[in-house]
């Protein structure tokens, strides 16, 4: 079912919807397309970073499984310090990953790139285990909102500089069970032990 009732209860904290789960299926399946065809015949590892990209992740595995390209699956975790709309700056590695990437083409997936640190720190991090490439994805880029020089090989979506929420991406760790992606209406928030 692609249509939900608008009445569900989450909606009231939201100011709009962005993205609705048709467009963003949509939009997915070519993205799949472009990277499916830079892929063929190359021994892929595709690594999410968690928890932001699991969603975005998952459905993109499944669209290269349809086209037949079948990766290497891992994860990191990785943390900023800071708050729930804003981070410090400094990126922390709570989680490596246990694939060797020798002779390996990765392709690194994340949910958002803002000021660009964390997909540079995990692209440089990543490198160092001498893969045959490293190509980053991610579901949405904020290119006005960049800190550090770095863009993305294949990106969904460009937006605003907004505070969204769905699809992967949380406030507080709410809202990333949404398959629509939707403006936060920070005069309304949650409580948050929602
Ligand atoms: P960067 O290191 O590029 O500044 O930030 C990347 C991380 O910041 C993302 O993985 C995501 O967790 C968080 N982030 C940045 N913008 C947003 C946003 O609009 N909504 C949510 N939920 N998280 C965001
Ligand atoms: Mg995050």
């Amino acid at each position: 079912m692609l249509r939900r009732s608008a009445s569900l209860p989450e909606k009231k904290y939201f100011k709009r919807i962005l993205f609705t789960e048709l467009e963003v299926k949509r939009r997915m399946g070519e993205m799949a397309v472009e990277i499916a065809r830079d892929y063929r015949g190359k021994e892929m590892v595709i690594v999410g970073i968690l928890k932001g990209s699991f969603m975005f992740f998952s459905d993109l595995v499944k669209l290269l499984y349809i086209h037949d390209i079948h990766p290497y699956i891992d994860f990191m975790i990785l943390s900023s310090y800071g708050s729930s709309t804003t981070s410090s700056g400094k990126v922390k590695l709570d989680r490596d990953i246990t694939t060797p990437l020798e002779g390996k083409w990765v392709l690194l997936v994340d949910d958002i790139l803002d000021t660009g640190r964390t997909l540079s720190f995990a692209k440089f991090h990543l490198s160092r285990f001498n893969p045959m490439g490293v190509k980053t994805c991610v579901f949405l880029d904020k290119p006005s909102r960049r800190v550090v020089k770095i863009k993305a090989d294949y990106r969904c979506f460009e937006i605003e500089d907004l505070f969204v929420v769905g699809y992967g991406l949380d406030w507080n760790n709410l809202f990333r069970d949404l398959p629509y992606v939707a403006v936060i209406d920070e005069k309304n928030l949650p409580p948050t032990n929602l």
